[in-house]
């Protein structure tokens, strides 16, 4: 068989800017970070484009800062180093990073990779929405903030124009427990079967969920974080941080089962993901629920 010889331009700018310059002059230049995604895409075959943009020489990318009371994580900061350095501050997400693939890919891949490739089964997506992040995202153009809830806009999209660049996630440090839970076909290197995250947010007296795997999109489940919270008020339990009735666990795990919609692939039905949606919900509001009282 013959084979088809195609090059490819790999361009490596050293700034920001540039970075930014080629993305305005080529949008459909593929930004490659630690490359776990897009050197997958690659060798399958999945993906023929005709200029890398390889993001590794950004050194603004890479590292993390505090902004207004907010963590300010460079769109290139790999899973190791948000264990290593940010484990006590954004508990949930690095919780959800423990999770992803092997230590070589926690090596290598990043939370802005994740974003950028939007899968409904990434990791990050469950606790950054519980969490209530935000996406910093720019372009020649200026630069402007999306909401994760408002980042994933179908299968594997997100909300970035062409020439954009996503730079940072910005997030407030835990003022509560944090939980993440995901349920895969083996105990390591597994891709989502179905994920869950839950953030309390007592200073707030709310609460924020993430749901991955079990839709188009992740997404929050909106009634169960209003009615969780509710119920936690009227019985004033954000103060007493008494017993939590097994009425509410169990129908915040309904409700959070009822905000997804996911369907029947190779990794699990439908029904199941229904299923263990609810069972992590109230399991891992227990588990939050204890850390609450234990440090009262
Ligand atoms: C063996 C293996 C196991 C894995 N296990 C998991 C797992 O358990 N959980 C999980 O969630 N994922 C998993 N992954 C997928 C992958 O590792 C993650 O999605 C990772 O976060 C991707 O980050 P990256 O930096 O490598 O992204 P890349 O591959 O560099 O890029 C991914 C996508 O994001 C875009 N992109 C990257 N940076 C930017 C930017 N700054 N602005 C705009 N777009 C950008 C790229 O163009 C591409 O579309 C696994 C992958 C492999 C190969």
């Amino acid at each position: 068989m013959e084979s088809e010889e195609r090059l490819v331009d790999f361009i490596q700018p050293a700034s920001w800017a540039d970075a930014l310059a080629v993305k305005a002059a080529t949008p459909a230049a593929l930004p490659v970070a630690g490359g776990t995604d897009v050197m997958v895409e690659l060798n399958f075959d999945a993906r023929r484009p005709e200029t890398l943009l390889d993001l590794t020489r950004v050194s603004e990318l890479a590292g993390w800062d505090t902004d207004d009371g907010r963590i300010r994580l460079g769109a290139a900061v790999t899973y190791s180093q948000l264990i290593d350095d940010l484990g006590g501050r954004l508990p949930g997400l690095a919780m959800a990073a423990r999770t992803v693939g092997s230590p070589q890919i926690r090596n290598r891949g990043t939370v802005g990779g994740n974003l950028g490739a939007a899968s409904p089964a990434g990791d990050c997506h469950p606790p950054l929405l519980a969490a209530g992040a935000e996406i910093e995202v720019a372009s020649v153009r200026g630069t402007r903030t999306i909401t994760a809830a408002d980042f994933y806009i179908g299968v594997k999209r997100n909300a970035l124009q062409p020439d954009e660049l996503i730079r940072a996630i910005l997030i407030k440090p835990s003022a509560g427990p944090q939980q993440f839970s995901k349920i895969g076909t083996r105990n390591a290197m597994v891709i989502a079967v179905a994920a869950f995250s839950l953030a309390l947010h007592p200073d707030e007296r709310a609460i924020g969920t993430g749901i991955g795997s079990a839709a188009p999109t992740p997404r929050r489940a909106e009634q169960a974080e209003r009615f969780l919270a509710a119920a936690l008020d009227d019985a004033g339990l954000w103060d007493s941080r008494g017993d939590l009735p097994a009425s509410i666990t169990q129908e915040f795990g309904r409700l959070v089962s009822r905000a997804a919609e996911p369907i029947d692939d190779v990794r699990g039905t439908a029904a199941y993901r229904l299923h263990a949606l609810g069972v992590m919900a109230a399991r891992t509001l227990t588990w939050a629920w204890h850390d609450y009282r234990q440090n009262g």
